[in-house]
């Protein structure tokens, strides 16, 4: 059975007409799915009886099964949902003063292998499909929805993050009708600046993501130079430094938001010194004349949220912050990264949801130690050295 969640709205005009039916039909359905969260065809009564019979003779809304729901202390909450043959994603719903982020998860377990990423720590399993991505938001807008008492028309969730478990653009063909499902103003109606892509640095399908569903952009950076960043984010081997900035700035030109994120992920002794930060500068004034830099980037800085198996540490405070400071005086935005549900393991880089590792990753990465050489005496903070070894 076709599960309809995994259409957008032009491959749901082909499944409908495919039935004999206009395409101002399958607006109907796909409004009834998405903007009211129908599942059931007998519901959706503005539609033909024997359209809805053909319909469910061959297709599904199939929403992920929910394993556990936690709520954190500070409103974040957690979903697990099981995709089957023992492997479980995460959702994690976010909410704040003004607005409410959904982080959504890709793919089960993870290739690129962070070290510093519960999900790199597990391996890979599988790719979600469109449907299983979606059913994410579809799921969490709902859900919200009812449990706020939120009238038709009112919106649970105003911005997406791919920021879950898996890498997003390793699973590109899923990945587009999704975000053109999130971005559909007969669906949810996200604007593009609202709909982030986070990539560990997949050049090639950055460039392709540019010309079918710009959306806005993070780029996990956590290094300024390939030396230190081929260890921390294995990927860097395949697309150093050099080609993703030149992938960033080409996407600069048609993204909906003026500037990229980048992501960096703050590790005690290892990528946090002031020089380190130094040399970002140096790296990203590649992305535009001097005088565009400032606009052309922002930086996020994420502290280091550990799990056991990681064997690192998160910077201190004051560190992150002197950090950010060499950042802000080069003209560069940045932000730290507030640690939202961590009392449920739901914050960045814990999401670890159950996944029957195929590539025996974690095992591979065990047997490497990371070795961290912390500076005697600070604020020497020159002195930090750093020895992660190669796989
Ligand atoms: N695979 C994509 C998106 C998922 S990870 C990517 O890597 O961009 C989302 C963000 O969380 C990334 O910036 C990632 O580097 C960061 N992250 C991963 N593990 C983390 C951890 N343990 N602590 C803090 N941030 C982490
Ligand atoms: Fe994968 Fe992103 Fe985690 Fe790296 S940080 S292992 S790319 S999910």
């Amino acid at each position: 059975m076709l599960n309809l969640l995994g259409l957008d709205l032009d491959a749901l005009a082909a499944f409908c007409e495919s039935l004999g039916e206009k395409r101002f039909r399958a607006v109907q359905l796909y409004r009834w799915i998405h903007q009211r969260g129908a599942a059931d065809f007998a519901q959706m009564t503005d539609l033909a009886k024997a359209f809805r019979e053909k319909l469910a003779g061959r297709a599904v809304v199939s929403g992920l099964p929910l394993l556990t729901e936690q709520a954190s202390a500070d409103g974040t909450i957690k979903w697990l949902f099981d995709v089957g043959g023992g492997n479980a994603v995460e959702t994690v719903y976010i909410p704040e003063a003004d607005r409410a982020t959904l982080c959504v998860s890709s793919q089960a377990g993870c290739a690129v292998g962070c070290r510093f990423c519960s999900t790199g720590h597990q391996g890979f399993s599988r790719n979600l499909d469109a449907g299983e991505i979606l059913a994410q938001l579809w799921f969490a807008e709902h859900r919200v929805r009812a449990s706020r008492g939120l009238k038709p028309g009112e919106r649970a969730i105003d911005n997406v993050v791919m920021m879950g478990m898996g890498e997003p653009l390793q699973n590109y063909a899923a990945l587009v009708p999704a975000l053109k499902t999130m971005l559909d103003d007969h669906a949810y109606g996200l604007s593009r600046r609202r709909v982030t892509v986070s990539t560990s640095g997949v050049v090639p399908m950055i460039d392709r993501l540019m010309q079918d569903c710009p959306v806005a952009l993070a780029v996990s950076l956590h290094a300024p130079n390939n030396a230190l960043r081929d260890q921390l984010v294995p990927l860097n081997r395949k697309y150093p430094l050099d080609e993703l900035m030149q992938s960033c700035a080409r996407y600069l030109a048609a993204a909906p938001r003026d500037f990229i994120t980048f992501e960096y992920c703050m590790l005690d002794g290892v990528n946090d010194s002031p020089q380190q930060a130094r040399e970002l500068l140096d790296l990203v004034r590649g992305l535009g004349d001097e005088s565009r830099t400032a606009v052309a980037c922002k930086f996020n800085l994420i502290p280091f949220n550990p799990f056991p198996a990681s064997g690192l540490r998160r910077s201190p405070r004051e560190r992150v912050l002197a950090f950010g400071q060499v950042l802000n005086e080069g003209g560069i935005v940045t932000t730290i990264r507030k640690t939202r549900g961590d009392d449920i393991d739901a914050a960045c880089g814990q999401l670890a949801g159950e996944v029957q590792d195929r590539t025996q990753v974690d095992q591979r990465m065990r047997r490497q130690p990371v070795t961290v050489h912390r500076r005697a005496a600070p604020p020497s903070f020159a002195a930090a050295s750093t020895e992660v070894p190669r796989p």
